[in-house]
């Protein structure tokens, strides 16, 4: 689904380039110039439809930021942007329950807006523990977190917090005061840190306490990070938000790393790791399948470098949705892997034919060429091995299938070619 965000700004040049930058973060735009057609709007839908309201601080019919108590009544977050800024106001717009404010005269301004509006779609998705035994911290907290639509839970206790951590992988941050009555904040890190890597969940230690001490011994129990009490509202964000993108970049490394780089598809190293693992929990028949594309140097010999990558994109596509189920990988160049757990030979032989014939049957078209190609499959499920020998039995069937005319499926017996 495609969020919205409400604009609401009175100049039109303004109004232009803020369409811009959240048309570019792939948002639809709403817009009205003034409060007075905002309120119509306010009344008109349900705020689940928007993912937060901007909002122009001086409008003509409300020069005192009174549209941001509309949007915050409306439960609509709001980001509020100002011509100018000084103490008065900013104190004004952050005494309110607003996201953030953005002052125009910054000419990074676009490009923060830009990033928060990713930043608040993506909050969407993750979940974020507080783990304090005072109501008012949790709620302060909460509410904070709630504005920048992460979805929050809420402990009074360190065992519940355990708990409701177990329960909730999409939580990736946990925040956690010191002073609880069954365990302390750093207890409460150091048994967390047993069960979830760095890589995997974010903590941040809170508390009134100024000693350099409880600082130190929060971040050396494994907490990434330590908030004084009382905090402000920009301090909390930064560090939430800087606790958050250390995991979503880890993530991202983890995939990258895991991947291949042209379709996606994961890669040998990661093929054998999660092959290895389905097989030590046991199954109780295997099939491992090797599949070349044929004569694919005169593809692109024929058809050029860049139309052989299309090909090896549409085959990777085709791959995914044969055989999601499974383990499948890109083993490098034009060669990619199926591992199928608790698949015996026939069946296996029966899916890659389904597979062979629709990649035969697949026109591929890309930048004004189009051409079908065919490949070859070995499929072995001789299961008392290692992947190394089941991938040296398919491939001893894969040089088969080649020296037999390619575009066929050979598995453990002769009898098992099949061919168009
Ligand atoms: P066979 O039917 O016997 O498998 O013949 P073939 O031409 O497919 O086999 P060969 O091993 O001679 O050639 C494979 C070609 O695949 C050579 C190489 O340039 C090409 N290739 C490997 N990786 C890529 C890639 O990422 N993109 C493109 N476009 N070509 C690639
Ligand atoms: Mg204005
Ligand atoms: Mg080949």
């Amino acid at each position: 689904m495609k969020f919205k965000v409400l604009l609401i700004e009175d100049d039109a040049s303004n109004m232009r380039v803020l369409k811009r930058v959240i048309g570019k973060a792939n948002l639809d735009v709403v817009t009205a110039n003034t409060l007075t057609e905002a309120k119509v709007i306010f009344e008109n839908t349900s705020p689940e439809a928007y993912l937060c309201a901007v909002i122009d601080y001086t409008l003509p019919d409300a020069p005192g930021g009174e549209a941001i108590d509309y949007a915050i009544e409306a439960f609509i977050p709001a980001i509020v942007i100002t011509g100018k800024i000084d103490e008065d106001i900013r104190e004004h717009i952050l005494s309110k329950p607003v996201v953030d404010y953005i002052p125009k005269q910054n000419a990074q301004m676009f490009e923060y807006l830009s990033r928060l509006l990713a930043r608040l779609e993506k909050n969407k998705r993750i979940g974020v523990l507080i783990a304090d035994d005072s109501r008012l911290s949790r709620n302060k907290m909460s509410s904070l977190l709630t504005r920048h639509n992460f979805t929050t839970y809420t402990a009074s206790r360190a065992k519940q917090g355990l708990k409701i951590l177990s329960e909730n992988p999409s939580i990736k941050l946990m925040i956690t005061d010191e002073n609880m009555p069954d365990m302390s904040g750093v207890e409460l890190v150091a048994e967390v840190r047993k069960l979830y890597d760095k890589d995997q969940l974010s903590i941040i230690g809170v508390s009134s306490d100024r000693s350099p001490s409880l600082l130190a011994n929060f971040i050396k129990s494994g907490a990434n990070d330590y908030l004084n009490k009382p905090y402000c509202h920009e301090e909390f964000f930064c560090r939430i938000v800087q606790n958050v993108e250390h995991i979503e970049q880890i993530e991202a490394i983890r995939k990258a790393a895991n991947s291949d780089y042209l379709t996606g598809l994961p890669n040998r190293r990661h093929f054998f790791q999660q092959v290895d693992n389905t097989i030590r929990r046991g199954l109780s028949s295997m099939s491992m399948a090797l599949i070349d594309l044929d004569n694919f140097k005169n593809i692109n010999d024929s058809f050029g470098h860049d139309f052989g990558d299309a090909v090896l994109k549409e085959v990777a596509r085709i791959i995914i949705r044969h055989f999601s189920r499974f383990h499948v990988s890109r083993f490098g160049g034009e060669e990619f892997c199926i591992f199928f757990p608790n698949i015996e030979q026939q069946h296996a032989v029966n899916l890659l034919n389904d597979f062979r014939e629709a990649v035969a049957n697949k026109l591929i078209k890309s930048k004004g060429v189009s051409h079908a190609c065919t490949l070859s499959i070995g499929v072995t499920s001789k299961t008392k091995k290692t992947i190394e020998s089941m991938l040296a039995i398919a491939d001893a069937h894969l040089y088969e299938a080649k020296a037999q005319g390619r575009n066929c499926v050979i598995g453990d017996k002769e009898n098992n070619r099949t061919s168009l």
